[in-house]
């Protein structure tokens, strides 16, 4: 990577089940190399609003746009043409090919896919190069040839990223990142996430909430499906209504 992201930005999205309204006319910006998080109690609505914000579901109203490109209810392939990263679907691993492989694969796929006239095609030599640069990204240099299934979780989460980010996408959204990780694979992934963020803008819905407040710039807080709070971290840490609201969850 390396051209700098887009800016992401939800404008009064609203989604309900029936007749319970899980988002509520949801505002959303995420700028630029930025470290954006999402949080909230169980319920608050984040996976939902993950959910639109990837095209994962149409919204009932508003609108999601990508460096002003309309992305609402796009389709997940199509979303990723725009330049959606959506990381932490380990189910996208080749679980029998190696390391070096599935990430090469991935490389291979996004020079297919940015193939065209005016570019002449991409020799190999650029796949291979971009490949370990990937690898050596990830922290995963020393385990190139084992086979994916043989990672631990955490080694699995860190190809997952290295394969979300060989597709150049110009933002990473990331469900829960570091959910079911060991306590040095957490503090792993999230300086990864953090040293993304410094080149794109990185979108996370996350429960650690004291790694959140640690490594983020900018936190949105949920609650009933609504936006209680917004703003840079440092203004966001201190907010008692956000203490509120998770010692009431
Ligand atoms: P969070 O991620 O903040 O825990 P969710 O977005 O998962 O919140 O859910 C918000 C609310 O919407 C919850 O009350 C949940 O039960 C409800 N909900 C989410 N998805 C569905 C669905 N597919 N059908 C019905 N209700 C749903």
């Amino acid at each position: 990577a390396g051209q700098g992201g887009a800016v992401l930005e939800a404008r009064g999205i609203a989604k309900s089940f029936g007749a319970f309204r899980a988002v509520d006319g949801v505002d959303l910006r995420v700028a630029d190399r930025t470290l954006h998080a999402l949080i909230g109690p169980n319920g608050a609505g984040k996976t939902t609003t993950f959910n639109l914000l990837t095209g994962m579901i149409p919204p009932d109203d508003g609108t999601v746009t990508l460096g002003g490109t309309d992305i609402a209810g796009a389709a997940p392939h199509r979303a990723a043409q725009l330049g959606i990263g959506r990381s932490f679907q380990i189910t996208s691993l080749f679980p029998d090919l190696t390391v070096h492989e599935n990430v090469r694969l991935a490389v291979q796929a996004s020079h297919a896919a940015r193939m065209n006239a005016w570019r002449p095609a991409t020799g190999f030599d650029d796949i291979g190069h971009e490949t370990g640069e990937m690898l050596r990204w990830a922290g995963l240099s020393g385990m190139e040839d084992a086979p994916a299934s043989s990672l631990s979780y955490g080694g699995q989460r860190l190809l997952d990223l290295a394969l979300a980010l060989a597709s150049r996408p110009s933002i990473l959204l990331a469900d829960e990142p570091l959910a079911g990780l060991s306590a040095a694979e957490r503090e792993r992934v999230g300086n990864l996430l953090k040293q993304v963020s410094g080149v794109l803008p990185v979108l996370l819905v996350e429960h650690d909430i004291d790694r959140v407040f640690r490594l983020s710039d900018h936190v949105t807080v949920m609650n009933e499906g609504r936006v209680l709070l917004d703003g840079p971290v440092e203004t966001v840490r201190g907010d008692d209504k956000v203490r509120e609201i998770y010692i009431g969850s």
